[in-house]
């Protein structure tokens, strides 16, 4: 059976690969950059007539883009020593029902 997918899990894989906490100006300006990557492509979508065929195309980008956000962020959290879980939490008073 496939496990989920968990903020811990992905702090652990993300550590893995991007890790270098000399580096934590270049992720902080990756992440700024792919959240800009994010924005021209929600803007392209919300110009977009209904019916164009270009959408799917936009859609599967703004997935992408949502995936290298959520990457750097947790790239981010990792060199700043935040447990993304706990701190997600303690924000949103999220509870598991
Ligand atoms: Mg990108």
């Amino acid at each position: 059976m496939k496990q989920p997918v968990t903020l811990e899990k992905l702090q652990k894989f993300v550590s893995k690969r991007d890790n270098k906490k000399s580096k934590k100006n270049d992720y902080f300006l990756k992440f700024i950059e792919e959240v800009g990557e994010l924005s021209e492509m929600i803007n392209k979508d919300r110009k977009m007539n209904p019916g164009d065929e270009r959408m799917k195309a936009i859609k599967h980008t703004i997935d992408e883009e949502m995936a290298d956000v959520l990457y750097y962020l947790v790239v981010l959290a990792n060199v700043n020593d935040v447990n993304l879980e706990e701190a997600f939490i303690r924000k949103t008073e999220y509870r598991d029902r």
